[in-house]
């Protein structure tokens, strides 16, 4: 008997408290925020929610990486083939094929209450439109995490969608980078204004029957002062779900591999991903690499770069200049996949594209 009593108590209770739990969805978005930068910078907050639930650094964004579509696919779940929007002109939306998660919620049932504030915005102008119960545009990150956090403690949403917009604004002043002091700044300082609103949310009155699910996601990186383009640094976005009921788990990029040692990529990987500390790519000797003295043949090497510049491939020279005494073959920076020659001698340099 006693045996029985425990597993109910082990087992079931739990079952039906949780099934009686309010489920309850807080999505917060983080304009323009590069996951690299965000790997770097001291966010406690996110950290915690990271910690509890699935995080992704290796996600992808629409491939016109502006906030127009990319806020259309993250609240309407489709990329701008559909939804068509390809800039910040909304115009041609498709948003009556495929709704806003806010319009399907409401749909579901209309006695759910949502909510968005936004500090962009044509966020709710354009794509929530009438579709919240209460949407307010805000002019500073500031101002949101305040209004937030209130609304989340006096009222009772079901779904709340709040749009930082800081970290954007910052990186197109000084630069969307890891490297860049500032940009790692306005980074911390919104995880210390999402502080706020996850206590908000935390020390709800019903908070022990309710069971929340917070998302964490950005529409877009960047790559110098601005984004707009297809390339890995602001295509690349990192997603975070996190809630009591989420398993705890990283999901990466299952192709990608980090090497220190000779690898053969031929052999068991299609992708290799460097760390920047001493890797090299070694393919073993094979009798289908001899190619006779009148064959023609073609080497070909594909590598993408996290680095916004002429990326070296293979050289023997201090590339800070281009002048630089030595040889490179290198990227050419922004066009890609195509590469150059660079040749200098101390004093002139040429370049063959
Ligand atoms: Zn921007």
């Amino acid at each position: 008997m006693k045996k029985v009593i425990f597993i109910f108590s082990v087992f079931l209770l739990p079952h039906l408290l949780f099934s009686q739990s309010t489920k309850k969805v807080l999505f917060i978005g983080i304009d323009g925020c590069r996951e690299d930068a965000l790997r770097v910078a001291n966010t406690p907050n996110l950290d915690q929610l990271k910690s509890n639930g699935i995080y992704s650094p290796d996600a992808l964004n629409d491939d016109i990486t502006i906030s127009g579509p990319g806020w259309s696919a993250l609240l309407c779940g489709v990329w701008s083939e559909k939804h068509l929007v390809t800039n910040n002109d909304f115009s041609n939306n498709n948003y009556e094929t495929y709704l806003s998660i806010l319009k399907y919620i409401n749909e579901a049932d209309p006695d759910f209450h949502t909510v968005s504030i936004c500090h962009w915005n044509p966020i709710n102008d354009e794509i929530i439109q009438d579709d919240a119960d209460f949407k307010l545009n805000v002019d500073t990150d500031a101002e949101l995490s305040t209004q937030a956090s209130n609304y989340i403690s006096v009222n009772d949403p079901d779904f709340v969608f709040l749009h930082f917009d800081d970290v954007d604004i910052v990186g197109h002043s000084y630069g969307f980078s890891p490297f860049v002091p500032e940009y790692i700044s306005v980074i911390e300082e919104t995880d210390n204004l999402i502080g706020p609103v996850i206590q908000a949310v935390e020390q709800r009155a019903s908070f022990a029957e309710e069971d929340w699910l917070i998302i964490i996601s950005t529409d877009h990186g960047g790559r110098g002062t601005s984004h707009g383009g297809n390339s890995i640094q602001e295509e690349n976005i990192f997603i975070i779900v996190s809630g009591n009921n989420i398993p705890n788990k990283v999901i990466r990029k299952d192709s990608s591999v980090i090497v220190d040692n000779p690898f053969n990529c031929l052999e068991s990987a299609t992708e290799l991903r460097f760390d920047g500390e001493n890797d090299y790519v070694q393919i073993p000797p094979n009798p289908l690499f001899n190619f006779g003295v009148d064959q023609d043949f073609t080497i070909e090497c594909r590598v993408r770069t996290t680095e916004s510049a002429d990326v070296a491939i293979i050289g023997n020279k201090d590339w800070n200049s281009g002048g630089n005494p030595g040889f490179v073959f290198s990227f050419k920076f922004p066009s890609g996949p195509e590469w150059k020659v660079n040749i200098g001698d101390g004093m002139v340099q040429t370049e063959q594209i």
